[in-house]
């Protein structure tokens, strides 16, 4: 699709200002969904002149020339304020752009606006953003899932081709199952993290929401590749392709119990046919640490959230509040600037940092996540790939979790663990009942492409 709206605006069929406006109008039109939180109109119609100019005065407009995309808000970008949807961020100008969008600029690509999220990326439902919920599109009374809720429902409402997430524990996979779209976390380290703002740094990723997983790997392969400004970047390995030989799938039997919804299992199995039809192998694997994924994400991540969001202090960024004396200002503008999940995951960090419980929770945890990671590489030892579902349900209501944080957490139980390990893992739209799931494909690391390939393969079929 991506390539097709390129190849247009590179032959003259359409143009890049068109292109931009039609993505504008539509951003306009599905309003009611708040998706979005700014509009980089004015930016993005002149960069979309430039296209233009390049076209007509035959230059290389790039691979991406001409096309549109939303960055979620908790990337730096020019034209419109950075908020993480956080009040203590509210009309803050980022003075530099994230890496990610500057390489797909380079190439001629257009951000036209910026998401709504789970402020700073903190949930799996974009109700803690601090300016209202985004609707699923694909049944309004039900939550787009999150933390890149607003970036997933812009593509399956279809205002952009595709446009960019961040994943720390799901946050591009489960939204993307939710609301029926590509949702891909690359390998820890394949896209660089400079500009985007931090919310654990051991696990975050940013990575692509698209339709098809054809769009997903174009962008990726723009995307990805050493950045001297991120000092855990990979050097680019990626290259997008295509399967020409069956493989050996491990089904992941832990996720498929009886507590996961039967429509997930249901939309699972029917890919596990598809896939075999298709010439590969499919068979029961068993990952019996994965039940303490969780727990270690829920330590590991709010410890490294608690010394990440330490900065916001109202002195060197964020929404000053009055205050007599330098502490009261710290507490002012922290108790204003963060929501409550904010301060939740503040708070546990903090705990579990703390020197009478750092060895029984943090230390502890990561000597888990280890042996997580190494159950992992055994098992991706004897599978080319691994299989399982995004999440244990397809979207739920709107204000249905919203009261009770554990169920909320509970939700992430299948994306967490690819997040501990650093493995790329895509959800792959399914229809199976009323509402879409998501199957999630996990590789080992620097197998993106792969993970790309056969989500594409399985699309193709559909
Ligand atoms: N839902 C998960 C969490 O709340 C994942 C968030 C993310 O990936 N940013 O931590």
């Amino acid at each position: 699709m991506i390539q097709r709206l390129v190849d247009d605006i590179k032959s003259s069929k359409t143009t890049a200002r068109a292109a931009v406006e039609s993505a504008l109008a539509k951003a306009r039109e599905n309003d009611g969904f708040h998706a979005l939180l700014s509009l980089t109109d004015e930016r993005a119609l002149v960069r979309a002149d430039e296209i233009d100019a390049r076209v007509k005065t035959s230059e290389d407009a790039g691979r991406l020339a001409g096309v549109p995309f939303i960055a979620k808000d908790n990337m730096l970008a020019y034209g419109a304020p950075t908020t993480a949807a956080a009040k203590i961020l509210e009309n803050f100008e980022a003075p530099f752009q994230a890496e990610a969008i500057e390489r797909l600029e380079a190439e001629g690509a257009i951000c036209i606006g910026k998401s709504n999220l789970d402020s700073f990326a903190h949930g799996g439902s974009t109700e803690n953003s601090a300016y209202g919920p985004t609707k699923n599109p694909r049944d309004e009374t039900r939550v787009p899932g999150g933390s890149s809720g607003g970036s997933a429902a812009a593509v399956a409402l279809g205002i952009v081709p595709f446009a960019l997430g961040t994943d720390t524990g799901g946050s591009i996979r489960q939204p993307a199952s939710f609301t029926g779209v590509v949702g891909m976390k690359p390998t820890y380290g394949a896209v660089s993290r400079y500009g985007v703002v931090a919310m654990a740094s051991s696990t975050d990723c940013i990575g692509p929401i698209a339709r098809t997983a054809q769009d997903a790997m174009l962008v990726l392969d723009v995307m990805s590749g050493r950045d001297a400004k991120d000092a855990t970047t990979l050097p680019d390995f990626f290259a997008p392709t295509t399967l020409d030989k069956s493989l050996k799938i491990g089904l992941i039997k832990e996720w498929m119990s009886e507590g996961v919804d039967e429509s997930v299992r249901a939309g699972v199995s029917q890919a596990i046919e598809q896939l075999k039809s298709n010439g590969h192998t499919v068979e029961e694997v068993s990952l019996p640490t994965l039940k303490y994924a969780l727990g270690v994400y829920y330590i590991v991540v709010p410890a490294e959230i608690a010394s990440n969001l330490a900065r916001y202090d109202g002195v060197r960024y964020g929404n000053a509040q009055p205050a007599n004396s330098l502490g009261e200002l710290y507490a002012n503008t922290r108790a204003y600037g963060f929501m409550p999940e904010n301060q939740r995951r503040i708070m546990i960090g903090n705990y579990v940092l703390s020197s009478g419980y750092y060895d029984a929770y943090y230390r502890k945890a990561q000597q888990v996540r280890t042996i997580i990671i190494n159950e992992f590489s055994s098992v991706l030892g004897d599978y080319d790939l691994l299989i399982g579902p995004v999440a244990p349900t397809p979207a739920f209501k709107l204000g249905e979790n919203t009261a009770d944080p554990l169920k909320m957490y509970l939700a992430d139980i299948m994306t967490v663990p690819a997040s501990l390990a650093g493995l790329p893992a895509v959800s792959v739209p399914i229809q199976a009942g009323d509402l879409p799931i998501g199957l999630q494909v996990i590789g080992r690391q620097q197998a993106d492409a792969t993970v790309l390939a056969l989500a594409a393969q399985l699309q193709e079929e559909a």
